[in-house]
């Protein structure tokens, strides 16, 4: 899952993309509200964090933009402790939830868990697919109730099929939500990954759709 970070403060972004990234999620990051509207308005992020004090645009007309655009990328905002009319404002433009500042790192974490399920429809913060398990909170996997070691990249493949289960996903649609926007995008190392998925966690799991793309079926 690709999630775009727009913000201004470079310890905060540093912290924030390091916790996004050890769950296996790819962060692109932003420091200034022109390029968040830019890469918002351009990439297809599955979520958005976008702080509310950006330079040069501020973070609500940033997303008013993106509203009136049409894009319906889930945005959580970051406010100021006392900006209670910001969080308002946020949220009558759209935001889908907020947190204000200094927060705890495990709540951002969290809270961006839940938009990801909310956005693709997963109730259950572990999900099922047949014999294999894949705990959104922690990365985890198993196969028949033993854990099975995948790398990061691996971990990014399958959450992007597990939250999209069902739907036939190309690979260049995949490319774009596992690797950053400077990235290199080969889409062929992605047959590479879904080859050792299929090794470690069995081969039924993921159906490839000859010419067209792959999917897991969950029913
Ligand atoms: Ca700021």
């Amino acid at each position: 899952m690709r999630v775009l970070l727009a913000e201004d403060e470079p310890h905060l972004c540093d912290q924030v993309r390091k916790l996004l990234s050890a769950e296996g999620r790819v962060v692109d990051v932003v420091h200034n509200g022109v390029e968040a509207l830019h890469l918002g308005s351009t990439e297809p992020y599955d979520m958005i964090i976008l702080d509310i004090g950006l330079p040069e645009r501020d973070g609500i007309s940033v997303l008013r933009d993106w509203r009136n655009a049409g894009i319906t990328t889930p945005v959580l905002i970051l406010t100021a402790r006392d900006g209670w009319s910001e969080r308002v404002d946020g949220l009558d433009a759209g935001a889908d939830d907020y947190m204000v500042k200094p927060f705890h790192m495990p709540e951002l974490a969290a809270r961006v868990r839940a938009i990801l399920r909310r956005q693709s429809g997963q109730l259950n913060p572990v999900i099922e697919m047949g014999n294999v398990f894949l705990d959104t909170r922690t990365g985890r996997v198993s196969v028949d109730g033993v854990p099975v070691d995948l790398t990061a990249q691996e971990i990014a493949v399958l959450t992007y099929l597990a939250h999209n289960a069902g739907r036939m996903i190309s690979r260049t649609e995949l490319s774009e939500h596992i690797y950053e926007y400077d990235g290199d995008r080969d889409s062929n190392t992605i047959a590479v990954f879904i080859n050792r998925l299929r090794k470690k966690l069995g081969p039924e799991l993921i159906t490839t759709i000859r010419g067209r793309g792959y999917m897991i079926d969950t029913t």
